[in-house]
């Protein structure tokens, strides 16, 4: 039987219109609406449009959103001060520092200047470190969103065999051990793993997090598995071979469709927790 497809934008609706009635909640306690802060550096499209559909989302959901944008020749310690100033602004609730970043920067320089208490998405060593040790944190966005997917088609992990393909810190890392957390028995696979083909069919929860079209074979999926495709690659192609996978899997994200829309929706939704917390 072919797969059921997951729906990401339903189960995005429905985390996004709570997170509204909660937006409306704040701003009526705080006297203006949670605000998240972006920072875009150079003017790579893809980013462009990331930030672009996260600022229109805060719009639709009753937050507001404040947008900076530094050229491509910034430099670390001036992107490191930009940040700085948001973390210090208290009318900004959240910040996202969309990466990647220009290869000249220093990525994890500019991600600590981001105040621990205005992480929503998941970024600084401190949060990491408190998704790993299981305290209270921001969640990496694409990641929670994952976990709000197999929540939402109640797929129970414990004791499943997890996969997951990539191991970058903002999607592979944290994804596994959301899925350690809830009991699966996880592996992790990477551009130096051998027979990832064999392992693949081992799973029973397959997550895809490498940027590679196609790289996951539909005839390596152990019918019955859980597939989830965080990849995204040009002409909206993810990195699992989609038709053939959903003639053995049980439950399949679509690209575009899948992990895209819950991501965004566990953004704002972090960003109104971290007003919530900072009107406390
Ligand atoms: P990344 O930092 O480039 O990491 C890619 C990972 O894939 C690395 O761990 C790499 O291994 C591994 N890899 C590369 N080639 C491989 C191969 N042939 N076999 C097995 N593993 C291989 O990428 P990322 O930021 O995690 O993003 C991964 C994908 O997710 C991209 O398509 C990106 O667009 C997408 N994404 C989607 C969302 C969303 O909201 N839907 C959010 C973030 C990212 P090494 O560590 O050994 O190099």
């Amino acid at each position: 039987m072919p797969a059921t497809i997951i729906d990401g934008a339903r189960v995005a609706n429905t985390i996004l219109a709570q997170t509204h009635q909660r937006a409306s909640d704040i701003a009526t306690a705080l006297g203006r609406r949670p605000c998240l802060a972006t920072v875009l550096v150079g003017d790579d499209p893809a980013s462009r449009t990331y930030v672009r559909m996260k600022t229109n989302r805060c719009r639709t959901t009753g937050l507001d959103s404040r947008s900076r944008h530094l050229s491509a020749s910034t430099t670390t310690s001036e992107a490191v001060a930009l940040v700085r100033a948001l973390s210090e602004d208290p009318s900004v609730d959240g910040i996202l520092v969309q990466h990647p970043m220009p290869a000249h920067l220093d990525e994890r320089a500019v991600f600590e200047a981001i105040a621990p208490g205005k992480d929503v998405d998941g970024v600084t060593q401190a949060s990491f470190a408190a998704m790993a040790l299981g305290g209270n944190g921001f969640h990496s966005c694409t990641p929670g969103g994952i976990m709000e997917l197999l929540d939402a088609y109640e797929v129970d992990t414990a004791g499943l065999r997890a996969v997951v393909v990539g191991r970058s810190s903002i999607l592979g890392k944290p994804v596994g051990m959301l899925l350690l957390a809830r009991d699966a028995t996880v592996t992790y696979c990477h551009s130096k793993t051998v027979d990832l083909d064999q392992i693949v069919a081992e799973a029973d929860v397959v997550v895809a997090a490498v940027g590679r079209p196609e790289l996951i074979k539909g005839r390596w999926i152990k019918p019955g598995a859980v597939v989830i495709d965080a990849g995204y690659n040009p002409g909206n192609i993810g990195d699992v071979q989609y038709a053939e996978t959903a003639e053995r899997a049980r439950l399949i994200t679509p690209v575009p469709g899948g992990v895209g829309p819950t991501t965004i929706a566990v953004l704002l939704r972090q960003t109104v927790t971290a007003a919530e917390v900072a009107s406390l």
